[in-house]
């Protein structure tokens, strides 16, 4: 089951991939992922990707081809994949399809209020890194981290006029993407404002129906 996830920033994408990644036996791969652990081992590849990662700027093309390809190469994808954070352009579409066949492209959608009410909540904790929800997770008392008692803060980005920007960059990146999915007809959009336990069974049931798989 060859898979591509999109969807912006707070979706939930990287909750759905993990838990369809465990329940079918297929690697999740992050393109994100893969960079920052070059990047934190100092091999060649991180330190030639690493400004452009850290500005948030795309990494050239051809490295990120590249990657993709050794990746997909290994014996793990056999059964199948999941890719998240790629393609990002048209090119890496284009050379995708000449790497592999995909089977179907999920695109995680919600209402920007829905993703701002999310990530907006979002604290962390300064010691141990555990992550709340002022409204959906809350620690005991406000403020304090449950299991270490650390300070909790809310990350730079998390802040809504900055989330709103990420989602206009989102738009702005994954448009032509998303538009030759559909052209291909093997898009289909995946309704993600609800919590993480409807969303999931609703992916299966996707799944299913496109005969991708079969069990329960
Ligand atoms: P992500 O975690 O998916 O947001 O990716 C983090 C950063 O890695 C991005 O801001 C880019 O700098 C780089 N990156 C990840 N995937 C790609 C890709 N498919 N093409 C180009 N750059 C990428």
């Amino acid at each position: 089951m060859r898979l591509v996830f999109i969807g912006p920033p707070g979706v939930g994408k990287g909750t759905y991939a993990t838990a369809i990644s465990k329940r079918y036996r297929i690697p999740h791969i992050s393109t994100g992922d893969m960079l920052r652990e070059e990047i934190k081992r100092g091999s060649e590849l991180g330190v030639r990707v690493r400004e452009y990662v850290e500005r948030g700027e795309l990494v050239p093309d051809d490295i990120i081809i590249e990657l993709v390809r050794n990746r997909l190469s290994r014996e793990d994808c056999k059964r199948g994949f999941i890719l998240d954070g790629f393609p990002r352009t048209l090119r890496q579409a284009e050379e995708l399809d000449k790497m592999t066949k995909l089977d179907l492209v999920l695109n995680f959608v919600a209402p920007d209020e829905v993703i701002i009410d999310r990530l907006s909540g979002r604290r962390i904790c300064r010691k141990c890194g555990a992550i709340y929800h002022v409204k959906y997770m809350p620690p005991r008392v406000p403020g304090r981290c449950d299991r270490c008692g650390g300070e909790l803060y809310q990350r730079e980005d998390d802040r809504p006029e900055v989330i709103r920007r990420r989602l206009e960059l989102y738009r702005r990146q994954f448009k032509p993407i998303i538009e030759y999915y559909r052209r291909k007809g093997i898009l289909v959009d995946v309704d993600a404002s609800d919590q993480a336990e409807i969303v999931v069974p609703r992916i299966v049931e996707v799944l299913k129906s496109k005969g991708l798989v079969s069990d329960q």
